[in-house]
């Protein structure tokens, strides 16, 4: 599939500090859009419907991925998570940047879909600092906490397979390296010709 946008998908075990990443990056970057997925599961804390996710019921959930509706989904701790079509088509069509904040069954799954995707895997600095993290964070259940520390090892062992690697250890550090992933995609050849088609054009370029 061919689209004029760049497309980003940021995965992580839960608590290595995505969403808090991917937050300050949009709110410093206005070509950047998050693609906000449908779930199974429960708001948490102050989350709301059409903001961090759509929430949906499993049955839901499930008419839906019949129907073809979903670009990927996947369980995660127990629940579904998806990416649909109807998130990310249009601004992909009208050449907006994309970010996916997703798990990393799902970002294989895009990679398949559009291989010019950028995977960009965020890392906790140590297993310690994740539980603090998770704990710290004070919206999840303890039996929550530890099946998602058990899933984080399974996670982390599939950065091998993702274009970029981020450790979350300072923040701004992160966010840093994360604002040079997208910068550096965006300097690409094919991008540039899309994006100063004036300038290549004065230069006979193709
Ligand atoms: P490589 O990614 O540097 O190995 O080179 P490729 O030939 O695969 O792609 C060249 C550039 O075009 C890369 O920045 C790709 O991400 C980008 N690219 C290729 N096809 C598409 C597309 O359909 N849409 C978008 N947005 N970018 C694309
Ligand atoms: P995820 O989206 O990966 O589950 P969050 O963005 O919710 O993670 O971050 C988990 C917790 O860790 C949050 O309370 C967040 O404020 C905190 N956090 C994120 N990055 C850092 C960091 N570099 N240092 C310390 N705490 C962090
Ligand atoms: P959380 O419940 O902490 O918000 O997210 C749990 C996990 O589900 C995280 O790893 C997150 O990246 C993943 N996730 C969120 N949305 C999607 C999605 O649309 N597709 C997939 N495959 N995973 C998702």
């Amino acid at each position: 599939m061919e689209y004029p946008g760049n497309l980003f998908v940021v995965a992580a075990p839960s608590g290595a500090g995505k969403s808090s990443l991917v937050k300050a990056l949009l709110e410093l970057d206005a070509k950047l859009a998050v693609s906000i997925s449908h779930t199974s599961r429960a708001p948490r804390g102050q989350e709301q419907h059409g903001r961090e996710y759509w929430f949906i019921s499993p049955d839901e959930f499930r008419a839906m991925a019949e129907r073809g509706e979903f670009f990927e989904w996947a369980e995660v701790h127990g629940n579904l998570y998806g990416t649909s079509r109807s998130a990310i088509e249009a601004r992909m069509a009208h050449g907006e940047d994309v970010v996916l904040e997703i798990d990393f069954q799902g970002a294989l799954q895009i990679k398949q879909l559009f291989p010019y995707a950028v995977l960009v895997f965020i890392l906790p600095p140590s297993w310690e600092e994740l539980e603090q993290r998770l704990n710290r964070r004070g919206d999840t259940q303890p039996e929550v906490i530890a099946k998602r520390m058990a899933n984080a090892r399974v996670e982390v062992a599939q950065a091998q397979s993702f274009d970029f690697v981020v450790v979350n250890a300072v923040f701004e550090t992160a966010l840093f390296d994360l604002k040079a992933i997208v910068h550096a995609q965006r300097l690409k050849y094919a991008a540039q010709r899309r994006n100063r088609s004036a300038v290549f054009r004065a230069l006979d370029l193709p």
